[in-house]
């Protein structure tokens, strides 16, 4: 066995003083034991117990405008250990004429034998078809459980077929998220801003302003409420966009996850991540093409967003915080749009540095069961693993982070495992890092770098 002892224990009911015993893979016990001269003995003085971070948002090994994300499942997930995170929820995607079964498939090749964390597929469905409707039975059978639609990019569904999906979805008890922009008001803007000569980074945000964001969760919301199915917007950046979400929570009497729980009809689950909650859109105007940089989709925002989506992360109105991990190299993938904002690969890095990014927005503001909940708990529920995943139990999967609270250290491109030649949060000083990660009962990193153990295994959900 391995005994985790002296550590502050964070499980659902609270924080907990007692030693964490791990065996074949599973938590054996927790409470006080006396190890044995053949145990494994882990001194956790001074550090929290976590549950596995769970990062239900991520982009590996994605074929993307012209070009592959730079992080497959070997890079990508290295760093996510590294960081402290254990179970990644990526997209599998199924492109126009493919099958969902195909796509499923082709996506486990990508990581099988090769991801030291833990993963599981959202499956994004991009050409709804009969053939979709009649394999969604069987890539239930596989373990997909949660769905992704766009409103945007040539990957979007139309509102009648969000709606079929929505149903079918709901029939064994998925959810399905969305990415929420407006795809023709995107496409509209960004001609209106290239045309009048724009086409520089800082035409970014401009092209895909807050009201894009906003119709989109609007229309989502009121397509989850007519399907009376549960939903997940996906990557919430703006304040506009939050009154949707409140208003559409308001009328419905329905909450996200602190209010009401998992159930099968119409629910409203909240993601955002850090980086909409640290920069501002004024990172566009950056000289040397540095704005590009920070080009994801949706764009970051303005102080006042920042604020509101902090505002909600205190009150419990957002559900989970994910990364949106999409990395492109800033010297080679990003100059494809020097020229042309609109042809900059969208998306940035950030798989390793969610826990001690969060926190350090966060601080003291939140305590480590909010920490706990937002980065583990809550997605494990929300994407059906929990309490195998999510939770410090007995009987559930040996992932467990010994976090120590009081390593301070620099976030730095020189120093990351993502493979990629920047990270957005460059010479940032963080307080926290995982001190001991483990994935499935084994020793996947140490001080923040991973051992030479390949333990991650796909989810069936
Ligand atoms: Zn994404």
């Amino acid at each position: 066995m391995t005994i985790i002892t002296n550590g502050r224990l964070i499980t659902p009911e609270g924080e907990v003083r007692a030693s964490l015993a791990m065996k074949d893979g599973k938590i054996v016990r927790i409470g006080e034991m006396t190890p044995s001269p053949d145990d494994e003995v882990i001194d956790a003085a001074g550090c929290l117990v976590y549950p596995g971070f769970i990062d239900g948002h991520t982009h590996l090994d994605l074929p993307v405008a012209g070009t592959v994300t730079a992080d497959d499942f070997a890079s990508g997930t290295t760093a996510a250990v590294a960081g402290g995170t254990t179970t990644v929820v990526d997209f599998a995607t199924q492109y126009k004429g493919d099958d969902v079964l195909n796509a499923l498939k082709t996506w486990k090749e990508k990581a099988e034998g090769k991801a030291r964390a833990n993963y599981a597929f959202h499956m994004a469905i991009c050409d709804w078809n009969e053939q979709v409707r009649r394999d969604l039975p069987a890539l239930r059978e596989e373990g997909v459980t949660s769905f992704k639609v766009y409103m945007a990019y040539d990957t979007a569904l139309t509102d009648e077929q969000i709606l079929d999906v929505l149903t079918e979805v709901k029939k064994f008890g998925g959810v399905t998220g969305c990415h929420c922009e407006n795809g023709g008001l995107v496409t509209a803007l960004q001609k209106q801003y290239l045309a009048a000569g724009h086409t520089d980074t800082s035409a970014h945000p401009l092209s895909r302003p807050a009201e894009v964001e906003a119709e989109a969760v609007n229309r989502f919301c009121y397509l989850g409420r007519l399907a009376d199915a549960p939903i997940n917007i996906v990557h919430l950046s703006t304040e506009l966009g939050l009154h949707e979400v409140r208003r559409a929570r308001e009328a419905a009497g329905c909450g996200g996850l602190s209010a009401h729980g998992i159930s099968g009809g119409f629910r409203i689950y909240v993601e955002s991540c850090p980086q909409y909650m640290l920069f501002d859109d004024s990172v566009y105007a950056l000289p040397d093409f540095e704005g590009a940089k920070y080009v994801c989709s949706p764009p970051l925002r303005k102080p006042s967003d920042i604020a509101a989506l902090k505002g909600a992360v205190m009150s419990g109105e957002i559900d989970t915080i994910a990364t949106d991990h999409c990395s492109f190299r800033f010297d080679t993938q990003k100059q494809a749009g020097r020229e042309d904002f609109t042809k900059i690969p969208n998306g940035a890095p950030g798989i390793e540095h969610r826990p001690a990014v969060f926190m350090k927005i966060f601080g003291d503001a939140l305590t480590p069961s909010d920490y706990m909940r937002l980065l583990s708990e809550n997605p494990a529920k929300v994407f059906g693993m929990f309490p195998r995943k999510g939770a410090l139990i007995e009987e559930a999967d040996a992932d467990v982070v010994v976090w120590d609270p009081e390593d301070a250290w620099t976030i730095s491109a020189a120093n990351q495992h993502q493979r990629v030649d920047y990270t957005p949060f460059e010479g940032m000083t963080v307080s926290g890092r995982a001190k001991y990660v483990f994935v499935n009962g084994i020793l996947a990193a140490k001080d923040g770098e991973p051992t030479a153990a390949v333990a991650g295994q796909y989810i069936r959900r």
